[in-house]
């Protein structure tokens, strides 16, 4: 029984390393965020050991009475959090759980609809390579050229021409609101389900901050580990008619044995959900992101070729746009990464470089809440980004000031390190 660092000192020295380099940057991936100790505590545990192939009650393993009380927490936590009738909290990750909803509810060769991925959808909804794009007929809609915000009416419009079994809502780089109401009469028109897939926004629905889409969707998928700040997972919420397909979508449709310790770090993240402190961190993810595209849209950055995609946000991320700018996407990137601030470089609607170089950067401010960061750092953090674009600036300087707020907001003071122990 011997310690980490005693068995393997190479693993040791990166979970070190990268406990070293979250604690010694500035986190804006927009998809990402810092589980809390409870969390990390809860999936890191004996649970792992656990084989439960079915759902609590109802298991093809013995010895699953813990572990049924674990996955009974995170299912009503889970509708409660939501306001959803069913919960299915199984779903290794946020691709599984698109993967499971669609091959129960679609045949192969039926027509889905999903935002392009050129203007902020996802993988699992439609693009060419993944099992979505190869199994289903992929209509896209997109953004409008004028306003860069979807046209509901180009929705409908496309989906009375394409006629889908599915239409999907849900985004990773799109700055504002969805019209789950229009999407649902657009469905109801053509004969359609509905699945949002709330991944990147479901910790603001979760405060309350962000129009629900639960009311409105036959199905709501999300992962856990963004906004919502749990384990890196997947959950589907349904209405009750559809509960059964949905469980029998996931196990035996998708997924063997669940994995017990998420599905319990999952439960934490729920509890964690429902408290005034976690809605008071969303409000400032929020002002941190509207903070930052105001930043951004100030006269010495745009003077520089920067603009923000929608002129603004309404969620956790904007959208930086540099097809003016002498910085592609991939330059700024790296750019903000020698001042110390991680992002990735991210295409723009109708952007002209390719996806590897891009012109767009995504930024978000969960990981920057969780930390602790108010106004204050919001602002200093959106000088430096914009200090970051300008391409005759000194980064060095920049970094120095990233410094200061990584010393001044400490993270996972109790995680100890393992090399040492
Ligand atoms: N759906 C959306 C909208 C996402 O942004 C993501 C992740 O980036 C996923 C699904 C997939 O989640 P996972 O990486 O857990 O498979």
């Amino acid at each position: 029984d011997l310690p980490l660092w005693q068995v393997d000192p190479e693993i040791a020295a990166v979970l070190d390393g990268e406990a070293d380099r979250q604690r010694g940057t500035l986190e804006m991936i927009a998809s990402e965020n810092f589980a809390p100790r409870a969390v990390l505590e809860a999936q890191g545990s004996v649970l792992t050991n656990k084989y439960a192939e079915g759902y609590p009650g109802k298991r093809y393993y013995g010895g699953c009475e813990q572990v049924d009380v674990a996955e009974e927490l995170a299912r009503s936590r889970a509708k409660q959090l939501f306001g959803a009738e069913h919960a299915n909290v199984q779903p290794h990750s946020g691709a599984s759980a698109n993967a499971a909803v669609m091959q129960k509810l679609l045949e192969p060769g039926d027509t889905i609809l999903g935002l392009d991925l050129a203007h902020g959808g996802h993988l699992t909804h439609g693009m060419r390579l993944n099992f979505s794009g190869r199994l289903y007929d992929v209509a896209t809609y997109g953004v409008s050229e004028q306003t860069y915000r979807i046209d509901m009416d180009a929705v409908r419009d496309t989906a009375l021409e394409r006629r889908p079994k599915m239409i999907i809502a849900g985004w990773s780089a799109y700055p504002r609101h969805l019209d789950f109401a229009a999407f649902r009469a657009i469905a109801d028109e053509v004969g359609a389900y509905l699945l949002v897939d709330m991944a990147h926004f479901a910790g603001l629905v979760a405060a309350g901050l962000h129009p629900s889409p639960v009311p409105h969707a036959h199905v709501v998928t999300t992962t856990t580990h963004k906004t919502l700040t749990g384990p890196r997972a997947g959950i589907i919420l349904s209405t009750a008619d559809l509960a059964k397909k949905v469980d029998s979508g996931v196990f035996p449709g998708q997924q063997g044995g669940p994995l017990m310790h998420v599905i319990a770090a999952k439960a934490v993240a729920f509890k964690i959900a429902m408290t005034p402190q976690f809605r008071e961190k969303q409000e400032r993810t929020l002002r941190g992101a509207a903070l930052l595209a105001e930043r951004l849209l100030a006269a010495d950055a745009k003077a520089t070729g920067v603009d923000v995609v929608t002129g603004g946000t309404d969620v956790h991320l904007v959208l930086a746009d540099l097809r003016a700018s002498e910085l592609d996407g991939k330059q700024a990137e790296d750019r903000l990464h020698e001042a110390g601030i991680t992002a990735n470089r991210n295409a723009v609607p109708f952007d002209p470089r390719p996806p590897m170089v891009t012109s767009g950067v995504r930024l978000g401010t969960p990981a920057l809440a969780t930390r602790g960061f108010g106004d204050e750092q919001f602002r200093e953090v959106a000088d430096v980004v914009a200090g970051a674009f300008d391409p005759t600036s000194d980064v060095r300087a920049l970094r120095e000031r990233v410094d200061v707020l990584t010393r001044d907001f400490p993270l996972y003071p109790s995680v100890q390190p393992y090399a040492n122990a």
